[in-house]
């Protein structure tokens, strides 16, 4: 009965034409069962625990972004790409979007009329309005909306701005975003400050975090705050370790484990990113990390490369990269490194799969896989996987030279992994149709 109901509530109308939900209709005790299994299969000989569900798996979405045009008639319509394609299907509401976030979005639609704002035609390269995202902050309940045009002028903007702001006074920040190129990213690099701070801030196992419109930060809030905890039990910190957080965004993860180590070095390459990250070490008055903008893989090797003598000594790292996983580099790096465990967060069971493989011929055993169902409703599902070190450090090294010339295996190895699991294409870390970027 429960779960008839379940399937029932599940239905959306543009599920099809979206795709952004593969597993619509599913009962969400069946999803997690799902998800598992996908695990399973991608992971290898490691022991993967029952995935952690949420108690309310809808409107979970903390980023959302729609995508503006126009209809045959000629009516602005806003919402997904439908899937594999290019084509705005419109969306009214989401059932894991947040909701203030879409009724923002539909406002914003309702008013281009009267401010004669056009939206931006891809084909033509005429028009303005290219996409809205809205970011909401679950903690503190601020929200950034920025709108995304093809130039920096919008004009009467202070009028648009007071408009929007008189039907969402729960609004706390709005920038212009400037996306002039022909790409299929959301978002330019250029921000211009319409009002408020510029960003949000939000708090998160009890620290507080500025979000940038351009860095990363987990979409579900609930979620993460199970992940990380997650992560710092695998990571058994004392005190007195050197930790690496790569792939560090805006430092959360740094920041979380700071508290319980030694010294924190976070590694991330976007330099948005980097510049909250910063500033959230000095908002929380965490003295003990620093941050290198940089490549994870390059900052690794360099590590690794140092004399014995001057080479940091490197207890624990975590690692948080993209969907398409991390890098030989990194990895070999880690290997010579030789950190005590490693604790690896992952979006992608496939790529996670190729890295763990990689990691078990360099002297890692993965111990402990617990997925966290960051993504309801959709197939996806993120990982932390605990892997400690087996190889003592002359015994690491000597395996990694011996490795190099097979790591052109590399690749190979993951199509091997994919297709053994059934599986899709890789996933692009940029936003695709039919699919949500995290
Ligand atoms: N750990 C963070 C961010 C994880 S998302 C969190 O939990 O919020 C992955 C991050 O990796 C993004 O911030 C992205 O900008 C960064 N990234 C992608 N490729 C990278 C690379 N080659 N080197 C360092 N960082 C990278």
């Amino acid at each position: 009965m429960e779960k008839e109901k379940n399937a029932k509530q599940s239905i959306c109308p543009v599920a099809k034409k979206c795709g952004g939900c593969q597993f619509q209709g599913i009962p969400y005790e069946k999803q997690l069962e799902k998800k598992r299994q996908l695990v399973k299969q991608c992971v290898g000989d490691v022991r993967v625990l029952t995935p952690i569900g949420m108690a309310k798996p809808e409107h979970y979405r903390n980023k959302v972004h729609a995508a503006f045009g126009r209809d045959r008639k000629g009516n602005v319509i806003c919402g997904v790409y439908e899937s594999g394609t290019h084509r705005i299907v419109p969306v009214e509401g989401c059932m894991i979007e947040d909701e203030r976030a879409d009724a923002i979005i539909a406002t914003i639609r309702g008013l281009l009329k009267s401010f004669r704002i056009k939206t931006y035609d891809e084909d033509s390269g005429y028009g303005l309005l290219r996409h809205v995202m809205v970011r909401t902050a679950h903690a503190t309940g601020e929200i950034l909306v920025v709108l995304v045009l093809a130039s920096p002028i919008l004009p009467a903007k202070n009028n648009f701005v007071k408009a929007l702001r008189a039907a969402h006074p729960e609004i706390t920040s709005i920038v212009l975003n400037v996306n002039d190129r022909h790409t299929s990213m959301v978002l330019g690099e250029r921000n211009i400050l319409l009002y408020g701070k510029g960003y949000i801030e939000d708090e998160l196992c009890g620290n507080r975090y500025r979000i940038s419109p351009n860095s990363f930060y987990q979409v579900n809030a609930v979620q993460t705050k199970v992940l990380y905890e997650k992560a710092m039990e695998y990571a058994r910190l004392t005190g007195k370790e050197t930790v690496i957080d790569a792939y560090c965004g805006i430092g959360t993860i740094g920041m979380t484990a700071a508290a319980h180590a030694k010294q924190v070095i976070g590694v991330e390459l976007n330099p948005s990113a980097v510049r909250d990250a910063i500033a959230n070490a000095r908002r929380n008055e965490c003295k003990n990390i620093t941050f290198y903008n940089e490549d994870a893989g390059e900052y690794m090797r360099r590590l690794a490369a140092a004399p014995a003598g001057e080479r940091v000594s490197v207890d624990v790292v975590f690692m948080d990269p993209p969907r398409s996983g991390s890098s030989e580099a990194f990895l070999e790096a880690v290997s010579l490194l030789a950190p005590k465990r490693v604790v690896y967060i992952s979006c992608d069971p496939h790529t996670l799969g190729r890295d763990l493989d990689y990691m078990r011929k360099h002297g890692y055993r993965p111990i402990e896989c617990q997925p966290v169902d960051m993504f309801p409703y959709t197939d996806d599902i993120e990982n932390v996987v605990l892997l400690e070190r087996t190889a003592n450090r002359n015994e690491s090294k000597r395996k990694s030279a011996a490795a190099e010339s097979g790591n052109r295996g590399y690749q190979k190895e993951l199509r091997k992994v994919r297709a053994a699991a059934g599986s899709r294409r890789p996933k692009a870390s940029k936003p695709q149709s039919g699919k949500r970027a995290h």
